[in-house]
C-alpha cells in the first residue's frame, strides 16, 4: 500500500512516520520546511523565546535546527519518499508536483493554517506571528490585537524583555474559549505584570503607529512601536485544487467524518486545514485516526480529551468540560490555590490556582482548569482522570509525593467530591 501526504508539519511528518512503521509506502510533500508552522514559526520558537531573557535569534535558529534533524532522520525511511514542492490534487488518487505525478491508494491533506488579518484600513500595518519571532529589537511599546492564545503567549514574552504591552481584545474575557473564571484570572495574574488588557475592545483602524478602537461606542487610540495581529488562523486551502475533485470544504476548513475522510473516499484531512482545534497534538492524533482507517484498524483515540496549555506566565492548562459547557448539570467545583502549596511557596510561584469540575451523579472528574507554574505539565494528570471516567472520590486518594505542585490538583480533586 502507498500513501500521499501533503504538508510536513505535525500533522504530516508524523503520520508519514507511523504509516512507515506499519509497512506502508508514503510519498509525502512539502513547500516549506520540516516540521510545518509548529518547528518553523510556532510551538517551538515560540517556547524558544519564553525561555530567554531577551531576543535571541540564534538559539531560537539552534532549536529549529536540531529538531529539524530529528524529523529529517524520521523521513530517512527506505519506505518514505520526501518531495519538495507544491502539491496540487489531480484526483483521489493522485496529486501533482512541478510536473510529476505520485499516485497512491490514499491522499491525506495536512496543509496546515497561516495567519487571519482583520477587514480594516490600515491592516497591513501590523505584523503577523511568524515577522513577530524574526524581530531582531524589543519594541518599546507592543500592540496586540487580539487576546487570545497567540496573543497573550506574545504579550508575556515581549512584556519579560521589557516591551510596555497593550492587548486589545474583542470579546468581553480574552482566551474567549476557555474556562471564564481561569480566563479572568490570568487576565487579572498578567495586569499585575504589567500587561494592559482591555477587552469588549473593537479595533477598528491603524493609522501610522496608532491603533484606533472603541469601546462601549467611546473611541480610543494606542500609539505602538509595534503592532502584532493575532485574531485566529484560517486553513491553507490554496492551489488545492479541491473544486476540481468536488471535495467538500468552506472558509473555514476542509469538511470530514470522524475518520478525518472528506467527502471524496480516499481522500483523508487532518491538522489545521480541517478547522477543528488548531493545536499540533490534535494535528498529529487526527492523523493517527486517519491512518486506523486506511489501516481498517480499530481506533481508541478520544477527542473529547483534548488538553490544552497557554504559554503564558503564569501558564494556563486545561483540558475536559469549562464550567460553562456544564450549564444544566449539577456539578461540583472544587478549588485550590498554589499559595498553599509548600513547593510552589518555596520555590517563589505562588501565583497560581487550579479548579476541578466533577458530575454530582455519577462523581466522576469532567474538567479540570490550572493556572500557575508547571500548568502545562500537571494537566496530563487530569487528563488521565478524565479519560478514565475517574471519580474525584477514588482521585483524593491516589498518594501524590511531597512536595510537589501536583499535590495542588489532588487538593482541588478533594475539594470537588
Ligand atoms: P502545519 O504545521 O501548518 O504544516 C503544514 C505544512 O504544509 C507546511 O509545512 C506547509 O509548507 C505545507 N503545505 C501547505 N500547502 C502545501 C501544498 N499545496 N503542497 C505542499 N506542501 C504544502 N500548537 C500547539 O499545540 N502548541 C503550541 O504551543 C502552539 N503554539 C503556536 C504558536 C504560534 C505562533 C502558532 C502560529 C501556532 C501554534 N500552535 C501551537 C499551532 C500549531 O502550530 C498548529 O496547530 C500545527 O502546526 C498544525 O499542524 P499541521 O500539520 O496541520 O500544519
Ligand atoms: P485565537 O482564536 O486563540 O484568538 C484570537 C483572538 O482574537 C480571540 O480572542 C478573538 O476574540 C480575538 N479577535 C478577533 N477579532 C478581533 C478584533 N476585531 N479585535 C480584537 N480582537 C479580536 O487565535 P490565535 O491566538 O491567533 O491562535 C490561532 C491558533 O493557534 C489557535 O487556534 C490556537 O489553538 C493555536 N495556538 C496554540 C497555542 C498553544 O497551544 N499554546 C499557541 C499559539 C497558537
Amino acid at each position: 500500500m502507498r500513501i500521499i501526504i501533503i504538508g510536513a508539519g505535525p500533522g504530516g511528518y508524523e503520520t508519514a512516520a507511523e504509516a512507515a512503521a506499519h509497512g506502508i509506502e508514503v510519498v509525502i510533500v512539502s513547500d516549506g520546511p520540516l516540521g510545518g508552522t509548529c518547528l518553523n514559526e510556532g510551538c517551538i520558537p515560540t517556547k524558544a523565546m519564553c525561555a530567554m531573557d531577551a531576543p535571541d535569534q540564534e538559539r531560537k535558529r539552534e532549536v529549529i535546527t536540531q529538531l529539524q534533524g530529528g524529523i529529517a532522520q524520521l523521513m530517512r525511511n527506505k519506505l518514505i519518499t520526501l518531495v519538495q514542492g507544491r502539491a496540487r490534487l489531480r484526483d483521489s488518487r493522485s496529486v501533482e508536483v512541478d510536473g510529476t505525478v505520485y499516485e497512491g491508494d490514499a491522499v491525506i491533506i495536512a496543509t496546515g493554517s497561516v495567519s487571519a488579518s482583520l477587514p480594516i484600513p490600515g491592516a497591513d500595518q501590523a505584523i503577523d506571528s511568524a515577522a513577530m519571532l524574526g524581530l531582531a529589537e524589543v519594541p518599546q511599546r507592543l500592540c496586540v490585537i487580539g487576546g487570545g492564545v497567540i496573543g497573550l503567549e506574545f504579550a508575556s514574552i515581549y512584556r519579560k524583555f521589557g516591551s510596555e504591552v497593550t492587548v486589545l481584545e474583542f470579546c468581553p474575557n480574552v482566551l474567549p474559549r476557555f474556562d471564564v473564571d481561569l480566563a479572568k484570572r490570568l487576565k487579572a495574574s498578567l495586569a499585575k505584570r504589567g500587561i494592559v488588557i482591555e477587552t469588549s475592545a473593537r479595533v477598528t483602524a491603524i493609522e501610522g503607529n496608532k491603533v484606533l478602537w472603541t469601546k462601549n461606542d467611546k473611541p480610543f487610540e494606542t500609539e505602538a512601536d509595534c503592532i502584532l495581529m493575532a485574531v485566529g488562523r484560517r486553513p491553507n486551502l490554496a492551489s488545492l485544487n479541491l473544486d476540481d475533485l468536488g471535495i467538500q470544504y468552506s472558509p473555514r476548513g476542509i469538511a470530514v467524518d470522524g475518520n478525518m475522510q472528506t467527502n471524496v473516499p480516499g481522500v483523508y484531512a487532518i491538522g489545521d486545514i480541517t478547522g477543528g482545534m488548531m493545536l499540533a497534538h490534535v494535528a498529529s492524533a487526527q492523523g493517527r485516526r486517519a491512518l486506523n482507517h486506511i489501516l481498517g484498524e480499530k481506533d481508541v483515540i478520544d477527542f473529547s480529551v483534548v488538553p490544552a496549555a497557554v504559554f503564558t506566565v503564569p501558564e494556563a492548562a486545561c483540558v475536559g468540560k469549562t464550567e460553562e459547557e456544564c450549564e444544566g448539570m449539577e456539578i461540583s467545583v472544587g478549588k485550590a490555590n498554589y499559595r498553599a502549596n509548600g513547593k510552589a511557596v518555596a520555590s517563589g510561584e505562588a501565583d497560581g490556582w487550579c479548579k476541578v469540575i466533577s458530575d454530582k451523579a455519577s462523581g466522576r472528574i469532567l474538567g479540570v482548569h490550572i493556572l500557575g507554574a508547571h500548568a502545562s505539565d500537571i494537566i496530563h494528570e487530569a487528563a488521565v482522570l478524565v479519560a478514565l471516567g475517574v471519580t474525584a472520590k477514588n482521585a483524593r486518594y491516589i498518594i501524590h509525593a511531597h512536595p510537589t505542585l501536583s499535590e495542588v490538583l489532588l487538593a482541588a480533586i478533594a475539594a470537588a467530591v
